[in-house]
């Protein structure tokens, strides 16, 4: 069994992203710049903001957090979403979800303009997506694929099983697989007997939050487990879906939580705010 290391992975992609930082301020004097917005005061949320943030500060980026209270309206919210659309130091923007009850959270996604969609999230980047064009692809899914590429793991004609359908996770990463070739099979809650499924799988992708939930009799001997999940355990430390002790040694590759896929997502959300600057800069240069 190998470990894919997301952690060493991830350090790499956040050197290249520092080198091209440096070429592009050098080139046309642009720093790329990401915007947060956070509202509330979830702990998790503010703890996954804090995180984005030292990774733009490694690599030189400008950020940025919008810090809103829990009981703000959502006309507050779609006013700050405008401004940022229009600041031309942002080039990316990212709403930390989840949002509090009483907002709107599509209309709000729907309000990034698809230039800025860092996270992937708008409607338009998701058509393209799914219809296999460029555009910016929500992180998490994103970091997956280039985990797999590093280790030379070739999904195409692979039986794929991707076990939650969110549309962070789940869905898009659906559609990267299938766009990559591989035959997919989505499950999710009202999946029946989903052992059936993962057993016939040789690559199980698993982005649910539930502690356990992919066990060493649901796996087939050699399959590649890829556990997206974070979970906190009753002691205090952070695990994924997957039984790592028992199905780690049944299978070829496992991604460990953590050090597997959480620092691809903060490399991926770096590189799509770096992919957003360099379009950016290059607008403005034809714009002259
Ligand atoms: P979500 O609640 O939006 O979606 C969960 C999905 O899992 C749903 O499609 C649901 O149908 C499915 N599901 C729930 N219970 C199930 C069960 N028993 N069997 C099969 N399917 C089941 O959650 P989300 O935002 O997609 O996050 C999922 C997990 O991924 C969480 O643990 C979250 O913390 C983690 N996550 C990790 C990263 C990362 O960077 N590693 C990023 C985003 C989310």
């Amino acid at each position: 069994m190998q470990i894919l290391d997301g952690k060493a992975l991830a350090k790499k992609i956040e050197q290249e992203v520092t080198d091209e930082v440096n070429r592009l301020k050098e080139v046309c004097g642009c720093t790329p710049g990401l915007a947060v917005v956070l509202v509330g005061q979830d702990p998790a949320s503010a703890a996954y903001v804090a995180m984005k943030k030292k990774a733009c500060d490694r690599v030189g980026f400008y950020s940025i957090t919008h810090d809103m209270p829990e009981k703000i309206s959502q006309e507050a919210i779609e006013k700050t979403i405008m401004m940022l659309n229009n600041d031309t130091n942002v080039d990316g923007i990212l709403i930390q979800l989840p949002l509090p009850a009483h907002i709107d959270t599509t209309k709000l996604l729907e309000l990034v303009t698809p230039e800025k969609d860092v996270d992937g999230f708008h409607p338009f980047n998701v058509g393209r997506l799914t219809t296999g064009l460029d555009g910016f692809v929500p992180c998490t899914p994103l970091g997956v694929m280039e985990l797999l590429a590093e280790y030379n793991i070739d999904v195409k004609g692979k039986n794929c099983c991707v076990v939650g359908a969110s549309n962070i996770v789940g869905k898009p990463m659906a559609s990267l697989l299938l766009n990559a070739d591989a035959t997919v099979e989505i499950c999710h809650i009202f999946t029946d007997d989903l052992k059936k499924h993962t057993l016939n799988a040789d690559i199980i992708l698993v982005g649910v939050g539930v502690i356990n939930l992919i066990k060493e009799d649901m796996v087939k001997d050699g399959a590649i487990i890829i556990d997206i999940g974070i979970n906190r355990a009753d002691n205090g430390k952070l695990v994924g879906d997957v039984d790592f002790e028992n199905v780690s040694k049944k299978c070829s590759y496992i991604t460990p939580v953590p050090g597997g896929v959480g620092p691809m997502t903060i490399s991926m959300l770096l590189s799509n705010t770096l992919k957003a600057a360099k379009l950016n800069a290059k607008k403005i240069k034809e714009s002259k």
